[in-house]
């Protein structure tokens, strides 16, 4: 493993399970040189959100830890900011990694990632069964991305797979699919964002590949894409889970470096 920054994690302030407190002492334990951790913007009647009134006090804590552990590991306060929430949230952070996880319908809104049976029948009820059209309104969405100028980072590209293992939800090699996609990674390279290579569903179970997958991958590279790893841990255990297969991945796909953050931006580390 040579990549040492695990850069997009959660906590108890949103979903996760242990303290920032536990996530830096695990993350200096496991050797890393950066920790990032990426609430997830507040929404209203989400539970899986940084409460609005208790975002000072996740910026409070994120500061007493990068002086804590300066000079033996960088701590960072990064958010994941979800497209449907106040843009308002978008300020101050160290960095941002923008996220789509529901799509407004107009038969209501959808979880993305909760479970299999609500994917499913997001594309019965919500697209009256065309998995494509359902394919196509998530990466609109996702494209929407390239106009934040405060997101450096497109979360987990292709979430929408994410319950496609053992049976396909989606097609992705359908031309519908893959025109969607790529139309929206074209704009968002253009926009000069990077995207991350996440094992966040891999420590969960649901996968065992990396978002995104492979051909997706193999076409950020041919358009000039840039690529970060990250774990989307939800407990200290998975900090730099599968690190190793992500950069794998990186490989075959001909990437030759992938991005690290340096404290103000990102710069390129030899792969
Ligand atoms: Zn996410
Ligand atoms: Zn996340």
């Amino acid at each position: 493993m040579i990549f040492t920054q695990s850069l997009h994690n959660h906590t108890t302030f949103d979903d996760g399970k242990n303290t920032p407190a536990e996530m830096a002492a695990a993350a200096f334990d496991a050797g890393l040189a950066g920790l990032g951790l990426t609430a997830h913007s507040p929404m209203e009647n989400e539970f899986w959100t940084v409460k609005p009134e208790r975002m000072a006090e996740y910026r409070a804590e994120l500061a007493r830890l990068k002086i804590e552990y300066a000079g033996r590991l960088n701590v960072w306060c990064g958010l994941e900011y979800d497209l449907t929430s106040d843009r308002k949230w978008l300020d101050g952070f160290d960095y941002v990694i923008a996220s789509v996880h529901a799509l407004e319908t107009t038969r209501g809104l959808w979880a993305l990632d909760d479970n299999r049976e609500r994917s499913r029948r997001m594309i019965v009820i919500a697209f009256e069964g065309d998995r494509d059209a359902a394919a196509e309104a998530y990466y609109a969405k996702v494209k929407e991305i390239s106009a934040i100028p405060e997101a450096d980072v497109v979360g987990h590209f292709d979430l929408i797979t994410k319950f496609d293992e053992p049976e396909p939800l989606y097609d992705a090699a359908s031309p519908r699919y893959r025109a969607a996609a790529l139309d929206a990674m074209e704009a968002l390279v253009q926009a000069g964002k990077i995207f991350e290579i996440n094992t966040g569903a891999m420590s969960r179970g649901y996968r065992t590949s990396p978002y995104p997958a492979p051909p997706l991958l193999r076409a950020l590279r041919e358009m000039g894409g840039r690529v970060t790893i990250t774990a989307d841990a939800h407990s200290r255990e998975n900090l730099a889970f599968a690190f190793d297969q992500a950069e794998a991945a990186a490989r075959a796909a001909g990437f030759t470096e992938l991005w690290e953050f340096d404290g103000v931006g990102f710069s390129p580390r030899a792969l």
